[in-house]
């Protein structure tokens, strides 16, 4: 058994000052019964806990490290960056750098600005949709996480899911909250009755395209579709979230796999390489309404950090469609061997994978929405998971969670896992 006495010191003095311990819920891994282990440093796949135990890492800090831990560019680039000073407030050439590598990647961006947060980004987005079209009510999916402001707080995926009964959301006032109609995913019937009913009340309808905090549940092409279709016709703006599934999903995001241009795109993760940056941006005409040309503001005093765009930049130079190529393969393979692991072992399971992102739900499926996810044994995920752990093996410690695959996995570090994943089925049987 592996040895975790100073993570457990650690955690007793840290919630005596951070509610539950820690700064973001799920790290808490209260729902799996157990203490979190604090981590003192991480090395490409791998981070090693305060008591000098070594993980290969499938969160990897909940998605944006794709290049794994402490890429030597990365660093070597935000080293020199940090010796000229860490924030000006003022507009550097770095912010325009960032923006155009990411247009030139994810087209839909014709402008951007960029933000601190995932939940910044889509709050941002939100805003504008509603002074775009002056209307108030917004659409979001079931098991969708968009960050946590109030009108997005709703039904919500990721920690809400992991903790809380997601329709009740304690501190969000009634009226904002009853301005955000909530519809199962991938539910296309329920979608348009929404629009039949609300068509023009409705500025935007927000979606993670690849869902990713209720586990990986792909978005259908015609459910999506279906989306642009409406959004459309009644002048709505559609707002994909690819805060997750951008430079995960695929190299140019979800929106290359479906084909599929939406009004406003918000980024987040992988587009700062570990340090804190969001985008929302979309057409012109619609970004053109940000102050200061347009009414609709956002400011921020972090936003377009010289160190946060260096992250960001250092991170997508190094990315190509053969990177990949390299890393969807290795994910697949990886879900194969899980998926024969649990059959060899009688387990009913069921795995979803796209690009880099991939998670499995204890649940002979299918999976398609909030509701299929919660037919999940979660009181075999949680001894799954401490069992994994104790076998090197670190994943998201929530069954509403998504894990990821970097760069710097390699093909013995995916049998590695494949092996790790048997040896668990055993101890947990
Ligand atoms: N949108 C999606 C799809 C996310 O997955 C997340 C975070 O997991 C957010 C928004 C919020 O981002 P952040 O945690 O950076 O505020």
């Amino acid at each position: 058994m592996l040895n975790f006495e100073k993570s457990k010191q650690a955690f007793q003095e840290s919630s005596r000052y951070l509610p539950g311990g820690v700064n973001s819920p799920v790290r808490a891994f209260k729902n799996v019964g157990g203490e979190p282990l604090f981590i003192a440093k991480g090395d490409g796949a791998h981070i090693f806990d305060i008591d000098g135990n070594r993980y290969l890492d499938y969160v990897l800090s909940w998605g944006p490290l794709i290049l794994g831990h402490a890429d030597p560019q990365v660093v070597k680039d935000l080293q020199a960056a940090v010796a000229r000073g860490t924030s000006y407030g003022a507009p550097t050439i770095l912010e325009t750098e960032l923006a155009k590598k990411i247009q030139a990647i994810v087209p839909s961006l014709e402008m951007m600005r960029m933000v601190s947060s995932g939940t910044e980004a889509t709050m941002s987005a939100i805003r504008l949709a509603r002074g775009y079209t002056h209307r108030d009510k917004i659409v979001k999916f079931i098991g969708n996480y968009h960050g946590h402001s109030d009108s997005l707080l709703v039904d919500a995926g990721s920690g809400v899911a992991t903790f809380n009964d997601i329709h009740e959301a304690p501190g969000v006032p009634e009226d904002l909250a009853y301005d955000t109609l909530t519809v199962a995913y991938n539910d296309i019937e329920g979608i348009k009755q929404v629009f039949s009913a609300h068509g023009e009340e409705i500025a935007g309808v927000i979606v993670e395209p690849i869902a990713g905090n209720m586990g990986v549940i792909p978005g259908t092409a015609d459910f999506l579709q279906t989306l642009r279709t409406l959004t459309s016709e009644a002048g709505a703006l559609l707002i994909f979230d690819e805060v997750m599934s951008g430079f995960r999903a695929a190299f140019h995001g979800a929106q290359s796999l479906y084909h599929i241009t939406p009004d406003l795109t918000t980024l987040g993760k992988v587009v700062g390489g570990g340090l804190p940056v969001g985008v929302f941006g979309g057409r012109k005409e619609i970004m053109k309404w940000i102050t200061p040309d347009g009414p609709v503001y956002h400011a921020g005093t972090l936003s377009g950090n010289p160190l946060a765009m260096t992250g960001g930049l250092s991170t997508l130079a190094q990315l190509d469609e053969s990177l990949y190529k390299q890393m969807t393969a290795r994910t697949d393979e990886l879900m194969t061997g899980i998926k024969g692991a649990a059959d060899a072992h009688g387990v009913p399971i069921t795995v979803h994978h796209v690009g880099t992102m991939w998670s499995y739900f204890f649940n002979q499926g299918p999976v398609n929405n909030f509701d299929d996810v919660q037919k999940s044994d979660v009181t075999y995920f949680a001894k799954f998971f401490k069992a994994l752990l104790q076998h090197g093996i670190y994943t998201a410690p929530s069954q509403f969670e998504t894990n990821f695959m970097s760069s710097k996995h390699t093909e013995a570090d995916i049998e590695t896992t494949i092996a790790a994943f048997n040896a668990a089925f055993d101890d947990v049987a």
